[in-house]
């Protein structure tokens, strides 16, 4: 019988394993953490094998396939291992995707998935279609392949899930942007991030749809030196194109087929430059899905958006606090200054993870009165913006942070987290931070 071994026991791992176990395979998961009990209770459940604060190197290297969590890097010993021996090793989603037969609507880029993702699946929900929502986000796509029936998946899928996979399909793969992220993880080469974030693309056909932004020019570079046989559908704010969606009057246009659809830009719920993209993106899909344009203008008109991205929290004594917690690059950053209307108190900092924080030098210029770092190590940012605004204040806490903020806001003001960083120095992760966050907004 041909033996699994499953690397990591989170919501993918776990949900990877009971598809394994169910197709009739030999199943092991090993974790080099503990293993929460809601998933080692799933374990049980289904009598599948496992340890935990450690990785046995014997039985995990005796496997003929491993599925390895989008965490683990491809330069851990483990894998290095596995790779010299010629074991298989893939993703959560390659795994799955060989048992669906449903279509799969797959989003990719380095800001706006999640955003993007919710977006298009709440499209299909509202148009009555038996959609599923998996990926990078919500329940593990396995777990729902091995326990549940859809006719279309909405899965938002990372780099890291895209280096695992090679055979997978997707039948709309929509590209938001690339921007310099993770770094770290592809030898601090951009190329290599490049053709990781392509792999969305790989076995297309021409029958299938590849929805990508015309604006962002590391995109359009790309293509310019691959050939992708999939039907092409740019989005763009800046030109007309002949199919896919772009500005006009302050419309947002779409075409596809002979098919049109316009809606007015402010009838957006989610407003903002990148939310723009993220709906063009949203809206083409819906398109090409078919579905009637009523009720794409309703589901964009009331999509509430997501927690964390730009959630507006309360006001308080005349200044807005606003938790874009899960801006953690720079690029994100740049699109909430980008549609602040006021003067901005920033709290930024956290875990650097390479960051260049030129991009943004212009709008703190002329958006932001004040930073507050919230870091343990703010020296990177103390050097970039010291010459641009006039206070900059450190804080170990996301209570200081706020308290300090509300300190340096005038009347008028938003005070904006969007920190550019990861939150691993002082926070459990970045929902934590933001939760933390509006914790603190509340007691003000
Ligand atoms: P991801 O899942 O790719 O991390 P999210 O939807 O969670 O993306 O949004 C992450 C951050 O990026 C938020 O701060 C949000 O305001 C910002 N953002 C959302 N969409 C875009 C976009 N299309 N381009 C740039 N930034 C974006």
């Amino acid at each position: 019988m041909k033996k699994i071994v499953v690397l990591g026991g989170g919501e993918s791992g776990v949900g990877a394993a009971v598809l394994a176990q169910m197709k009739g395979f030999e199943v092991f998961l090993s974790d080099h953490s503990k293993i929460s009990d809601k998933y080692k209770d799933m374990l049980y459940r289904h009598g599948i094998p496992f340890e935990e604060g450690k990785h046995s190197e014997e039985i995990i290297l005796s496997a003929n396939e491993i599925i390895k969590s989008p965490g683990i890097p491809d330069s851990s010993p483990l894998i290095v291992e596995a790779n010299k021996r010629g074991i298989s090793v893939i993703s959560e989603i390659e795994f799955a995707g060989r048992y669906d037969t449903a279509k799969k609507i797959c989003i990719t880029g380095s800001n706006g998935k999640t955003t993007t993702t919710s977006m298009i699946y709440f499209l299909l929900k509202n148009a009555g279609l038996n959609v599923g929502l998996g990926g990078n986000i919500g329940k593990s796509y396995a777990y729902q392949v091995a326990t549940e029936q859809h006719d279309y998946y909405v899965l938002e899928i990372s780099s890291f899930q895209l280096d695992g996979m090679y055979e997978f399909k997707a039948d709309i793969a929509v590209l938001l942007n690339i921007t310099p992220d993770h770094l770290d993880r592809y030898g601090y080469d951009m190329q290599n991030y490049i053709n990781a974030k392509f792999r969305i693309t790989q076995n297309m056909n021409p029958e299938d749809c590849f929805i990508f932004c015309s604006d962002d020019e590391i995109t359009i570079n790309q293509l310019n030196k691959i050939v992708i046989q999939s039907r092409k559908l740019p989005f763009s704010q800046e030109h007309k194109v002949a199919q896919g969606a772009f500005i006009e009057d302050g419309k947002m246009v779409v075409k596809y087929d002979s098919e049109d659809y316009e809606m007015f830009l402010e009838e957006l719920a989610l407003q903002g430059k990148h939310n723009i993209y993220n709906s063009m993106a949203a809206a083409i899909t819906a398109k090409v899905v078919n579905i009637d344009n009523e009720v794409i203008r309703k589901s964009l008109m009331n999509f509430e958006g997501v927690e964390h991205r730009m959630e507006k929290v309360l006001s308080v004594g005349g200044v807005l606090y606003i938790n874009d917690s899960k801006a953690t690059n720079v690029n994100s950053t740049w699109y909430a200054l980008d549609c602040m209307k006021t003067k901005v108190v920033l709290i930024l900092g956290g875990t650097d993870k390479g960051n260049d924080y030129s991009p943004i030098y212009d709008l703190v210029k002329e958006k932001v009165r004040a930073i507050v770092c919230l870091g343990v190590d703010n020296k990177k940012i103390h050097d970039s913006f010291s010459d641009k605004v006039e206070t900059i204040v450190d804080t170990l806490s996301a209570e200081e942070a706020v308290k300090c903020a509300s300190k340096l806001a005038k009347d008028g003001d938003t005070v904006l987290l969007s920190p550019c960083c990861a939150s691993f120095d002082l926070f459990k992760n970045y929902e934590d931070r933001g939760a933390q966050f509006k914790a603190a907004v509340r007691k003000l």
